[in-house]
């Protein structure tokens, strides 16, 4: 087995959660700020320039006291077979973490996770976005008009015409496929949304 240390580089640059080599995941997608690289040890995925720790954690909502934090789970079912069609994968979304990334990043700030739990809503919104953003132009257009996601709607005006149809047509089904995919998902501790309690050591 090669150590993944050998594939540092430029094109590699480190985890900023694990310090281990990233790799290219997507190459480019419209509404992206560049390519997508990911972690293959903790699972932290990053679009564009990957920054440090500081901007990792930053990016992580912070929350008051015992609060919990809801993140779309990058090591989920839902990421991996949506891929560059995954509805985690958002323009204002720059760090896309796994529960294992946020426990590197958060030891930095002295904080452990108590609590890392399947959530139950926007995971299964998550998986039906997924589903949907495999028939449409553009991407998120449901969770978008929804209010609850940014979208990435498609260039020409016929398409995005399409996509609002598509999206009515098909919402009902895909809801009928995504639910029992994301009840399997969470049984198998892969969930597309996990909510996470910290607590300071
Ligand atoms: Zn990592």
């Amino acid at each position: 087995m090669v150590p993944l240390e050998a594939g540092a580089g430029p094109q590699n640059p480190p985890c900023p959660a694990c310090g281990e080599p990233l790799f290219g995941w997507i190459d480019q997608r419209p509404g992206l700020d560049g390519p997508v690289r990911r972690c293959e040890s903790c699972g932290l995925a990053v679009t564009g320039e990957p920054g440090g720790v500081g901007e990792a954690l930053a990016a992580l909502d912070e929350p008051a006291d015992g609060e919990a934090v809801t993140i779309a789970n990058r090591a989920g079912f839902a990421a991996w077979i949506g891929g560059a069609g995954w509805a985690g994968l958002t323009p204002d979304r720059r760090y896309l973490f796994t529960p294992e990334s946020i426990r590197r990043l958060v030891a930095n700030r002295d904080q452990v996770v108590s609590s890392a739990r399947w959530s139950p809503a926007p995971a299964i919104a998550l998986m039906w976005q997924t589903i949907l953003n495999g028939f449409t132009f553009g991407h998120n257009i449901a969770l978008g008009a929804l209010g609850r996601s940014e979208a990435t709607p498609a260039t020409k005006p016929w398409q995005r015409r399409l996509d609002n149809a598509i999206s009515v047509l098909v919402a009902i089904p895909a809801l009928i496929a995504a639910a029992p995919l994301e009840l399997t998902a969470a049984a198998c501790r892969r969930g597309a949304a996990v909510r996470l309690r910290f607590k300071l050591l």
